[in-house]
């Protein structure tokens, strides 16, 4: 199968050497070290043209296919459980068109949030769906995991930005799916929202168009601690009535607020300080010309104070907070070898919670974490959906995955907080979408529509080379059976 592949795109875009197949054997899913599977041989495609003629070679073999951008998932998506070949999309990273005047950007997949971000700086435009692993994850997983941004409660998820895509499917056919140049439309069916959170089962994502934005003038920066989580929410809901034009929010417990302000803590020499009587920090941004920006501010600190916030006022932890988001630099995100292989690692249950349930959640996560043996990291909401509060929060525990019971442990209690977030009408998965964590095991939350999702695999992919083992199971770690 390597030479008919290296035929058809070039021999310099085909990898077997054993030690570059490792390095695609992992992502950032808690896994045992022991636990590898190597794809057969990796490839790396610079266009369409490419992958149609690998997906078609692997529908002869009946070989799996994974694609993979950056290899941060945390679900174990871009992880081969049956050999095959992966597809490695970073070599599809080019700005195809950036059209000014209608604020759109066309871009292959491959990109990463990063570069395409560099790109527009020069057109003065910028694409705001920004993850906090942007230095390193791609559009094309953006669309595929449908994951979370920074700017989620403004510009929304990337169902928000997308207008169209091109896919190759697992039959091999390359198709757009989507609009031309315009989000609106009601023809046909919206066949590249069905992309959206696919991971990858369904076809590859090779090209994107997106709606961008002019960069804003100005932002500010602020941080609010609230004597519980809900009210924190409560006050949100509050600066959104009033038409205040909140641009990024993150709402966190104490622990995490420690986390996140760690840098500060290493440069200073202290804590960053929260009130004793704080249950949570309300991080925010607003951004728009600097009046407006200036007005809203100090409308939105008003609105916080009556409903029983306290602005924190040392701007050094204030700026911790958003520049080291940016940069990733706290632990444990910025372990590098050999760190990264004696220290416990970053593992989290991330579900979706609504917003009058967040303080009974953080309670729930702690007697979880308990009950399974663990430690806790803590707790961070971000808000998602434009105008409104509809949250991704991620429970955050410490895992040591050179030990293989608190690996077992851990997925324990991930499917644990799994089930509670769907009994409380949440949704088991907010951003990482199900990957081999879940796979299968999604039926929890799905019900009989699962049957109608496995159709539609059979539609887009009638020999089932995509992605096996994700999505649709069987589950990798999670037990099925209810505790
Ligand atoms: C330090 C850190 C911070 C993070 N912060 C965030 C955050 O703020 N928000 C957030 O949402 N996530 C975050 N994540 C998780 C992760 O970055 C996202 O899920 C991201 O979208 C994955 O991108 P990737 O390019 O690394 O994809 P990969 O891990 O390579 O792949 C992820 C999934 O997408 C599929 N896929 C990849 N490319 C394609 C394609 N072109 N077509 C079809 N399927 C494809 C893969 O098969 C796999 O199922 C973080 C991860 C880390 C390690």
């Amino acid at each position: 199968m390597a030479k008919e592949i290296e035929e058809a795109i070039g021999v310099d875009k085909v990898f077997t050497e054993p030690f570059v197949r490792i390095c695609y054997s992992r992502d950032w899913s808690v896994r045992p070290a022991s636990d590898v599977c190597l794809p057969d041989l990796v490839v790396r495609p610079t266009s369409t043209d490419d992958v149609v003629n690998v997906v078609k070679i692997a529908n002869r073999h009946k070989a799996p296919v994974v694609p993979c951008g950056g290899l941060t998932g945390m679900a174990g998506g871009a992880v081969p459980t049956k050999g095959g070949i992966v597809i490695d999309t970073k070599g599809m990273d080019k700005v195809l068109e950036v059209d000014e005047a209608n604020l759109t950007a066309t871009v292959q997949a491959g990109i990463t949030i990063a570069k395409l971000n560099e790109e527009l700086e020069r057109y003065g435009l910028w694409f705001p769906h920004d993850p906090e692993s942007k230095l390193v994850s791609t559009l094309g997983a953006a669309i595929a995991c449908r994951s979370d941004s920074t700017f989620g409660i403004k510009y929304g998820k990337i169902e928000q930005a997308l207008i169209n895509s091109v896919v190759v499917t697992g039959s091999g056919d390359a198709i757009r799916v989507g609009h031309r140049k315009t989000l609106i439309s009601s023809s046909g069916y919206q066949l590249h929202w069905l992309f959206i959170a696919s991971e990858g089962t369904l076809g590859i994502i090779t090209e994107a168009t997106i709606r961008v934005f002019p960069k804003p003038k100005a932002r500010a920066i602020e941080m609010i601690a609230f004597p519980s989580l809900v009210k924190a929410a409560q006050a949100v809901n509050r600066m959104v009535q009033a038409g205040i034009s909140l641009e990024s929010v993150n709402i966190m417990c104490k622990d995490r607020f420690r986390y996140y302000t760690h840098e500060y803590a290493i440069k200073y020499g202290r804590e960053a300080k929260a009130p004793e009587w704080a249950k949570g920090v309300l991080c925010m941004t607003i951004n728009g010309d600097l009046d407006v920006v200036n007005f809203m501010r100090d409308y939105a600190l008003k609105i916080c104070k009556e409903l029983g916030g306290f602005p924190i006022e040392e701007r050094e932890i204030v700026d911790a907070w958003w520049t080291h988001k940016h940069t990733l630099a706290f632990e444990p995100f910025k372990q590098s070898w050999p760190d990264s292989q004696r220290l416990s690692r970053f593992g989290a249950a991330d579900v979706s919670i609504p917003q009058g349930r967040l303080d009974e959640a953080y309670e729930r996560y702690k007697e979880l974490v308990f009950k399974h043996g663990l430690n806790v990291l803590g707790m961070n909401v971000y808000v998602q959906a434009p105008y409104s509060v509809h949250t991704s929060v991620s429970f955050a525990v410490y895992v040591d995955d050179k030990d293989p019971d608190q690996v077992r442990r851990f997925y324990d209690y991930v499917r644990d907080m799994a089930l509670y977030a769907i009994s409380v009408g949440g949704s088991m998965t907010s951003y990482q979408g199900d990957g081999e964590k879940f796979g299968g095991f999604c039926r929890e939350e799905h019900g009989e529509a699962f049957k109608y999702m496995t159709m539609i695999k059979e539609a887009f992919d009638p020999n089932g080379i995509m992605n096996p083992g994700k999505k649709f199971g069987p589950p990798k770690w999670i037990k099925q059976e209810r505790n």
